[in-house]
This record gives structure tokens, sequence and C-alpha cells, in this order.
């Protein structure tokens, strides 16, 4: 019987929804500050109200241009807002302005990784709209028979990003969802929070016997607010959906919800039932005109990208392609740190060992995971590393005096010395500790005389720990070796 798990193949493709960092609403002057009071942040225009005219703010535009840009799409000159016409309490007008079939950036691409055989993701379109209120149905004194709408969020510029359908597993997709949010902080364009809703995913997934050319009946998931869910989700969906197949039925077409307290998706809707969308050409904004040299004074602005700050780190610190993927997307203001640490004097892969080990324990220790918030500065880290690259101390001693200088603003020396911490390179009184261990373990001694010369590492092991770790291992080791084939001799 064929393994099931290898007999299928998943295909998703992913819907972000970012907020674009504006100041204020796409067609209208409201603020978009997050956690104001209910219904503060409106005007007769993001209400809907008859008579009020949309105007386009010219910032979000700049916005979605610098993501179709870094999404490696083509800005199109021309592009046209719709109306997409539904009924929902949170839509005020009765229709959400959305671009639909000229959006304003095509065809991009985006890489997973930073090794030319990671896996690179289609990027079908991203497109300007303006995001829908808020339905509040908790928290009031008569919530078990109101349902109560905000309409703050309503007319929030949004971009919404979609994805050809070109991942193959959970852990893909996710990485594809982290690596959109991690491009469109670093631009500025959206703020990454996805606690407060301003970036969203929604991930439509299939499966399909493998071999199989022919893509298979898709479901939506929603309503999934962390890559670790991301994954969990899509884990269970594929699951869900080989059982369903395997079994002899078929895939409804369906958006499904994700239920993170119970660890699975539910149906929500079918495609079925779903609306008419009845879109047409909104009449009250122009077509978007955008001429080469907006693209262009767009593209002036623009931050460093993950992916050209980690082929920066790789030239000119000669770190590998996995360390400067660490640095740069895996751990928050690494690479800022990392070459602050460098500039301040430390050796490059020292630094970044140091940075992906222990800072990144410690910071994981105090729960917090911006590095930008570690209890030790750059140049302290600096002064450090150098300290056991030169061999004041041990690589043990160091991280002991790591410990203690994290929150603390001792120098690295002033704890050397004291606390006698310093490495003891001296050979004479390494002999003696050597001397020592030899006689204390007779039979590892003969194991090693016998050809067993294993137990050389355990002898070894054996001084570092009479040391208190602070003898030069270097030393110790040619020590020990001379010993014992003074021994043997
Ligand atoms: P719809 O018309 O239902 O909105 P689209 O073709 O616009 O579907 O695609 C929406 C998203 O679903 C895109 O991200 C696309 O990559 C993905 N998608 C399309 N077909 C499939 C499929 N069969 N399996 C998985 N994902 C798919
Ligand atoms: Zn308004
Ligand atoms: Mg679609």
């Amino acid at each position: 019987m064929p393994d099931r798990a290898t007999s299928f193949e998943a295909v998703i493709g992913l819907e972000v929804h970012a907020q674009l960092l504006t100041t204020t609403k796409i067609f209208c002057g409201c603020p978009t500050t997050f956690g104001a009071p209910p219904n503060t942040h409106v005007c007769p225009v993001c209400l809907g109200m008859p008579g009020a005219l949309p105007v386009l703010n010219r910032h979000a535009v700049d916005l979605a241009i610098k993501a179709g840009l870094a999404l490696g799409c083509e800005i199109q000159p021309h592009s046209v807002f719709a109306r997409k016409n539904y009924f929902y309490p949170d839509l005020p007008k009765g229709y959400q302005i959305s671009q639909y079939d000229k959006p304003i950036a095509l065809r991009g691409t985006l890489r997973l990784g930073p090794k030319a055989q990671t896996p690179v993701v289609g990027i079908t379109r991203a497109h300007l709209e303006e995001d829908a209120g808020k339905s509040l149905h908790h928290g009031f004194p008569d919530s078990s028979r109101a349902t109560y709408v905000d309409f703050n969020r309503t007319g929030v510029p949004l971009l919404e990003i979609v994805t050809e359908p070109d991942l193959r597993n959970a852990a893909d997709a996710a990485d594809c969802f982290w690596r959109i949010r991690e491009m469109l902080v670093a631009l500025g364009v959206n703020d990454g929070n996805m606690e407060e809703g301003s970036l969203r995913c929604d991930a439509n997934i299939s499966v399909r016997p493998a071999g199989q050319t022919a893509f298979g009946t898709k479901a939506e998931v929603k309503n999934v607010n962390s890559f670790r869910y991301l994954q969990k989700a899509l884990e269970y969906e594929i699951e869900r959906q080989i059982e369903v197949v395997s079994s002899g039925g078929r895939v409804v077409q369906e958006t499904r919800l994700w239920d993170s307290t119970a660890g699975i998706t539910t149906s929500m809707r079918s495609k079925e039932e779903a609306h008419d969308y009845r879109y047409f050409p909104e009449p009250d904004l122009g077509p978007l005109e955008v001429p080469a040299a907006w693209v262009e004074s767009v593209r002036a602005t623009m931050a460093e990208l993950p992916e050209a700050r980690r082929a920066r780190l790789i030239a000119a610190h000669g770190l590998s392609e996995y360390d400067a993927d660490q640095l740069v997307s895996f751990l928050s203001g690494g690479a800022d740190f990392f070459e602050a640490v460098v500039a301040a004097g430390a050796p490059p892969k020292a630094a970044s060992n140091w940075i992906q080990g222990e800072v990144r324990r410690k910071l994981k220790e105090a729960g917090v995971d911006d590095i930008a918030q570690a209890a030790i500065s750059a140049a302290a880290l600096a002064g450090l590393i150098q300290h056991a690259d030169r061999g004041t101390v041990s690589s043990t001693v160091a991280k002991e005096i790591f410990e203690k200088r994290w929150g603390t603003g001792a120098t690295s020396q002033a704890i050397i010395d004291a606390e006698g911490l310093a490495q003891i390179g001296d050979e004479s009184e390494l002999e003696a500790v050597v001397q020592q261990v030899i006689a204390a373990h007779p039979d590892p001694v003969a194991q090693y005389r016998g050809g067993k010369t294993a137990t050389f590492g355990f002898l070894v092991g054996q001084a570092m720990k009479a040391s208190k770790g602070k003898a030069n291992p270097k030393v110790v080791s040619e020590l020990m070796k001379r010993a014992l084939e003074k021994l043997s001799a």
C-alpha cells in the first residue's frame, strides 16, 4: 500500500492583506491610528453618506508602488478602482472600493531564502482596496442580543498581495508569509502587527495525487493570525483533504475558519452560496495613472531589502548564506546589531555565532524578541568576543562573563580581574594539572596507551574541569599529549 502522505501533493496560494502605513484613510482625511474609541475616526466619505465623494490618498499609492517593486512586480501605468458589491453591517456603502481586473501591480516573484535552490513563489498581483469596519459581538451589557459596529477601520488603505499556487507544503507557506511581512516592514509599508489586524493572511489550499498536473478543488482558510497557526492550519487542512479524497469523497470549494483552540478548521460558508459581487468601475474615481517618473521617484526612496542585505553581509563579512539569513530574517534587529558588533572590532564569524547563540538564548529567556532590547551593548559584546578571540579567557569563561555582563555595566576586563578568570596559558601551572589528571585516572590512561585514543578527549576534559574552565584548551591538549607519549616511551 502506498504511503498516504507521499502519494498526495498539496498546492497552496496566499492572499495577504496589508494595511498601508498612511496617516489618513485611502479616500478621506480620517486618521488611521489603531485603538481610538469606536466611531471617532469617521466622516461622511468613509460612512458612505449619499453625495460624499472619495479622493485617492497619494501616499497610499506611493506605498503600493514600493511594495510592488519590492515584490518584483511590473507597476501598471493604468489601473482602475471598482465597486465590489455585497451587504454586510460593517460595510456602510454597500460596496467596497477595490481594484479588480486592472490592479496596480502584476507578475512578481519572491524567493524563499538566500540559496539559489530555495523555492521561488510567483506573485500574481497586488492591488489597492479599502478595509471594511469591524463588528463587535462581545463586551457590552446586551451582547447577548445586540452586535455593534465600529467604523474606525472603514476606509483604511490595504494592499492585497496574491501569490500563485506555487507553494507545496505548510512550512513553505508560513515562510512565504514571513518573508512578505519582513519585506513590507523593512520598507515601512506595513507595521507587521498581526494582533491588531494590520497584516492578515488567507490561505488557499488543495491536494492532488502526486504526478497529476491539474489542480484539485481548493478551500480557503481564514482567520489565521500567526505564522505558527498558518502552518498548523494548513497541516490540518492538508490531512483533512487527503482523508476526504482518499476515502472516495470530494473536497468542497468553501471558506473555512481556523479554530486555534481546537486546532482544526471548520466550514464557514460554501462557494455555492457565495456572492456575485457585480463588480463595475467606480464612477466617482478616475483611473489611476502612474507614469514611469512616479515609479522611479518611489524607487529612489526604497530602503535596502532583506535579499540585498543578506548579499551584502555575505560579501562584506564572509558570512555563510545560512548565517546571513538568520541575522537578517529570523532575529529582529539581528543584522543591525551584528554590524555594530563587527564595527566595534569583533571578527564577523565569531560575532555571528555569539549573536545567534548566547544573545538569542538570553533574549528568549527574557521573553523579548527584538535584539535592540538586548541588555548588552554591541561595543561590550565586541570587547568580550575579542578577549575570547585573543585567548585572554577561554570560551567557557567568556560565556560566564557574558552572563555576568548581561544587564550590568561592568566591563569584561573588570570581571576578569575581579574574579580571576583570565585564561591559564602558563605551561608549568598546567603541567601540574595534567599530571594530577593522569595520576587520578589510571584506567583511561592505560586504555589510551593500549591504542584506545578516544579516551584522550576525556582526559583533556578532566584537566579543563580541574582548572574550572580557565585553562587554555590548546595548551592543555598539547601538554597532555606530550605527557602520555612520555609514559609510553
Ligand atoms: P478565486 O477566483 O477563488 O478568488 P483565484 O484564482 O483568484 O481564486 O486565486 C486565489 C488564490 O488561490 C491565489 O492565491 C491562488 O494562487 C490560489 N489558488 C488558486 N487555485 C488554487 C488551487 N487549486 N489550489 C490551491 N490554491 C489555489
Ligand atoms: Zn472618513
Ligand atoms: Mg480571486
